[in-house]
């Protein structure tokens, strides 16, 4: 009794008895401790939307009557028009104060609200935004449409209104000009969404501007066409892009910049792949275990190639992009399997 005293209370001091496998340590990604990973670089810090700590969100107009949310994880928008407010996305994580977040810039209805894409954590906060404007048109490409009608997900109303290929709305004396485009993210449609008035392009989950993409680019469905959208993007007439995720909004230059570690991610990978002999690598791992598992020896070969491909990667541009420690391996791991079988 005494003993298990003592231990509660080295318990309640932080420290554990190692008995009760409870061992101190420090929080761990990829077998290295979370402190020691790179710090997000200046240039990106500096342009870090101000969330504000009480609200948990920053709202703000953008380009003419074109407004932003984000919680600094997920962005959407809205845009006023004279005949209502066309909301673009309700996230899973804030959908739920998007009517009072638009409510508190503007005074006119929602009225149409447009799917990006499929995925849940951009679009099932959307019952929230019909609770407070349930005559709202919900507009999605047709393919998006025909899956949310499978999946049944109450969270992802069905749209009233689909397309495929590219649609222009006026509403309200505003352009909005929908293309379809990849898909080089999600399995069914991505789209380019334009405001041409505003010079907004709305891209949804194709870069992170001041970032490196999201783990294993962007978990695209398709790699190919990932390698190709930063080139897609900079040929349609923008000034401002909302990524859909992270920290700030993107501009032209933070695109190229996307383009460039893009690029350096395919050529290091390239030069992995092209110079790592495969058996000799398996080799290694067999004569420690045998030849028996050739999964095991394969992923011992794919592991070395993605530890050398990554090293490269984090020295050229560990202080240039943010997050560049944590998802090169994936970006590495993405590109040597499609070097491999694409
Ligand atoms: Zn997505």
């Amino acid at each position: 009794m005494k003993q298990a005293i003592l231990v509660l209370m080295l318990a309640s001091f932080g420290w554990a008895h190692p008995a009760l496998g409870q061992t101190p340590h420090s929080a761990q990604v990829g077998g290295r401790d979370v402190a020691s990973f790179l710090p997000v670089p200046a240039a990106t810090e500096k342009n870090r939307l101000p969330i504000d700590p009480k609200l948990g969100y920053w709202v703000g107009e953008v380009a003419d009557r074109f407004y932003v949310i984000t919680d600094g994880v997920w962005q959407s928008g809205f845009l006023v028009t004279d005949e209502g407010v066309v909301v673009f996305d309700a996230p899973a994580s804030y959908g739920n104060r998007i009517p009072q977040i638009i409510r508190s810039q503007t005074d006119q209805p929602i009225s149409h609200l447009i799917y990006s894409h499929a995925h849940k954590d951009h679009i099932a906060g959307s019952p929230a935004v019909l609770a407070a404007a349930p005559h709202a048109e919900i507009i999605a490409h047709e393919r998006v449409a025909a899956y949310l009608l499978d999946i049944a997900d109450p969270l992802r109303p069905l749209p009233t209104r689909t397309f495929s290929g590219s649609v222009t709305l006026l509403i309200g004396g505003e352009r909005i000009q929908i293309d379809e485009v990849g898909p080089y993210h999600s399995t069914e449609a991505d789209l380019f969404i334009s405001l041409p008035r505003q010079r907004v392009l709305y891209a949804i989950d194709a870069v992170a501007p001041g970032w490196v993409t999201f783990q294993g680019l962007d978990v695209t469905v398709n790699t190919h066409n990932y390698l190709a959208v930063g080139h897609e993007l900079m040929a349609r007439d923008w000034d401002l892009l909302v990524p859909g995720h992270l920290t700030q909004l993107g501009t032209r230059d933070q695109v190229a910049q996307t383009i460039e570690y893009t690029n350096d991610v395919l050529a290091v990978a390239t030069d992995v792949f092209t110079n790592t002999d495969m058996m000799a690598t398996m080799g290694v791992a067999a004569a420690d275990a045998g030849w028996s598992n050739p999964f095991l020896l394969f992923r011992y070969y794919q592991e070395a190639m993605v530890n050398a491909c990554s090293e490269r990667l984090v020295a050229l541009w560990g202080d240039r992009l943010a997050g560049v420690d944590v998802f090169a391996p994936s970006h590495c791991d993405k590109l040597l399997v499609y070097l491999r079988v694409d």
